[in-house]
């Protein structure tokens, strides 16, 4: 796998997220949606998923700055600086399933949004995505989930974790809450968290989906 150079075409801020779009400089990566890649900038590297969708001429990444080695170097990046790109991964991917239930919070998004975004644009899976944020006002690309589910291309459930907002759900997501969408027999789960919480979900939900991926980051 060779590192591709990349120039970062957009940097934009929702609290402590970063959307980075990444422009090739020459050669452009080809992936399948929910792939991850190595980002390094020549010293150090993260894996990191991709959140665009295949079909589209940039990268794009949502990145929770939390002070770590790589995330304070990217605290300090501007539009037009480089930085490489390894890859794809992973087994995270879309592979024309036709019922979709995405699991995902927080930077947790990424891989699901590469997925939703893929899947609209191909017209072909009914999906329900369950996206929990800590913070309304930190929620990466809630607004363009909620667009799609008033257009009526996806379901959306979503769910304040940390703070009561009127008129939004507040608390975890739990396996319950999945198990309430009724007969799930012909979906594949795709869960991007924690061990913690994929193992719960796993634990009550395998056996009645037709397939459980997760992408576990910590
Ligand atoms: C397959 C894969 C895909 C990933 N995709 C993404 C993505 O799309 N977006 C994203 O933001 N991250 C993603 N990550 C996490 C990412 O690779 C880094 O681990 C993260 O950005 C921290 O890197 P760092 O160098 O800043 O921190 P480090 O210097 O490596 O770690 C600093 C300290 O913070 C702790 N820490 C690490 N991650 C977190 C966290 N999320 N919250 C709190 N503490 C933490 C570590 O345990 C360590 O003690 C992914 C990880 C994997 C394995």
């Amino acid at each position: 796998m060779e590192d591709l150079t990349y120039s970062i075409s957009a940097i934009n801020s929702i609290g402590h997220y970063r959307i980075f779009k990444l422009m090739p400089k020459d050669k452009a990566l080809e992936y399948k949606a929910g792939h991850f890649v190595m980002l390094n900038n020549g010293q150090i590297g993260r894996p990191y998923s991709i959140a665009s969708a295949p079909s589209w001429p940039y990268l794009e990444f949502v990145i929770h700055l939390i002070g770590g080695q790589f995330t304070s170097y990217l605290e300090k990046v501007k539009v037009g600086d480089e930085l490489k790109v390894k890859g794809p991964a992973g087994h995270f991917t879309y592979n024309d399933e036709e019922r979709l239930i995405l699991i995902g919070g927080g930077a947790g998004i990424a891989p699901l949004m590469s997925i939703t975004r893929h899947v609209i644009e191909e017209k072909k899976a009914k999906v329900d995505l369950f996206y929990s944020s800590r913070y309304l006002h930190e929620a990466p690309y809630l607004s363009e989930l909620m667009s799609y589910a008033k257009a009526g291309l996806i379901n959306l459930h979503f769910t304040v974790t940390r703070e009561e907002i009127g008129g939004f759900r507040h608390g975890r997501f739990s396996p319950e809450d999945i198990l309430k969408l009724g007969d799930i027999s012909d979906a594949t789960v795709f869960l991007c968290g924690n061990m913690a919480m994929a193992k719960a979900f796993k634990e009550s939900l395998e056996g009645k989906v037709a397939d459980f991926k997760v992408e576990a980051w910590g």
